[in-house]
């Protein structure tokens, strides 16, 4: 057996195998999987505009306007028109002076946190950060702190403990609406923490852009925070239904990612046709912010169903719904199950999330009716309770679990930490500050494969 075929082997034997699995037609609420139609359960298409005809049209005459690919990085061939219209339009958007168009929001998280913090230099990073964030730090060869979830003492401690004699740049980075729960970080203790601390911010916005603040602007802007937040990123590739992604920023600090940002530097230009489609879907949005009010009240109607099945689920507007099932397998079995009934909603498991936090992540989107939700987490519920799951008996999500963060640390909070969380390898007091990829890493595949549980 090769190196490879025993490690594909050894990620069966974990309920860790990936297939890519065949849909038929567009990102619509239900489409044709492996030939069977089922209810769209797990898209970032949160406001059904991939498929739009106003955003399919203004990608197709885009095409045969500019062609489809962009030639080369924009500092090679030269920067086309439509980039600069989105860029402007974006920067509008979310309040900035300035905004920067990426490949995607992967490389622009690796760009970004690249840029600003390198070998000397401090990022603190909350541990349910997104993969790219993760990766991002990695790359910047700064040291990482990674920070207890949405814990905005253990944050402080974090910085204080690090602030002594150090001369470099610091980094604070969060997503916004966390990706695998949709609960939402505490923005404005960040911001704070960052003024104190003389940090700089960098927040990704790609699960908050098109549910959360005014017309679906964000949770910057919902937290009253437009232009105070040093670097805001966002992907054209969930609710503004292409692909590519951006970085707001001030005039300022995208110059100097123009000439810094290495995923900008070393990379093709975002393709005309999606910079045009994002276009349309930002003109959409902007004329049409009904979309967003509907994606808010499908998510209310969806929670509220989930909730009268027993599932440990709360009251809100938010789109992102984790049902934690724990273990990998029951999560894939219960993934299986609901596709033969109709429902298909992707199991996710490590190093997506923590070993035995495995979930089904259910996502609305505002192109679902409330019935059609209603139905789902009917199934859903039946589903679970055949296969021996009682809805009630799963985890609760963050949201559920969360108290409100506090923003200000006690003197003695490393005792407490410490007998809090003793044995914590990731986020306690020691492993703070290592060499990215070490302590940045709380869902590393590898732990998962040798066996060692993420914390
Ligand atoms: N940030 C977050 C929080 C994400 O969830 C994702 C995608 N899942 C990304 C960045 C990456 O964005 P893109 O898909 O545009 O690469």
């Amino acid at each position: 057996m090769s190196e490879i075929e025993e490690r594909l082997s050894e990620l069966e034997r974990l309920g860790l195998g990936r297939r890519l699995r065949l849909i038929s037609g567009p990102q619509g609420p239900t489409v044709l999987l492996e030939g069977k139609p089922v209810l769209l359960l797990c898209s970032n298409n949160y406001l059904g505009l991939a498929d739009h005809p106003r955003v399919r049209e203004a990608a197709a005459d885009a095409a045969m306007r500019w062609g489809v690919g962009a030639g080369a990085s924009r500092l090679v061939s030269g920067s086309m028109t439509i980039h600069g219209r989105l860029e402007e339009r974006l920067a509008d958007f979310k309040g900035t002076e300035g905004c920067l168009l990426f490949g995607s929001g992967y490389l622009a998280n690796l760009g970004v946190i690249g840029a600003l913090a390198g070998a000397g230099d401090t990022v603190f990073s909350d541990e349910l950060n997104h993969a790219s964030i993760i990766d991002g730090c990695r790359l910047s060869r700064a040291a990482v702190v990674v920070y207890r979830h949405r814990d905005v003492e253990h944050l402080e401690w974090s910085m204080r403990r690090h602030a002594g004699g150090r001369e470099g740049r610091r980094l604070i980075v969060s997503d916004s609406v966390f990706s695998m729960d949709g609960d939402v970080a505490p923005l404005l203790e960040l911001a704070e923490l960052a003024q104190t601390y003389g940090a700089r911010t960098v927040i990704d916005e790609a699960h908050a852009v098109g549910n959360l603040g005014p017309d679906g602007r964000g949770a910057v802007a919902e937290a009253g925070l437009e232009g105070e937040i040093d670097v805001v990123i966002g992907t054209l590739g969930k609710a503004l239904g292409s692909y590519g992604a951006y970085a707001c920023a001030s005039a300022e600090i995208v110059r100097y990612l123009i000439n810094t940002s290495r995923s900008l530097i070393f990379s093709t230009a975002p393709p005309p046709p999606a910079v045009a489609g994002a276009l349309a879907a930002l003109e959409l949005l902007r004329e049409r912010p009904h979309r967003v009010a509907r994606l808010r009240s499908n998510a209310r109607a969806l929670r509220r169903a989930l909730a009268a099945e027993g599932f440990p689920v709360t009251e809100s507007e938010m789109h992102i719904v984790p049902l934690i099932v724990g273990d990998e397998r029951q999560a894939m079995r219960l993934c299986q199950e609901a596709i033969e009934g109709g429902v298909f909603a992707q199991a996710i498991r490590p190093p997506t999330v923590a070993s035995g936090s495995s979930r089904l992540r259910l996502t609305a989107m505002a192109s679902h009716t409330a019935s059609e939700l209603r139905e789902a987490a009917g199934l859903l519920g039946r589903v679970a309770r055949r296969i021996g799951l009682d809805p009630e008996s799963l985890t609760a999500g963050q949201v559920e679990r969360q108290a409100p963060p506090r923003a200000s640390a006690g003197e003695d909070f490393a005792g407490e930490i410490s007998a809090r969380r003793a044995g914590a390898a990731p986020f306690d007091a020691e492993s703070s500050g290592a060499p990215a990829g070490d302590s940045a890493a709380p869902f590393d595949i590898e732990r998962d494969l040798s066996g060692a549980r993420a914390a």
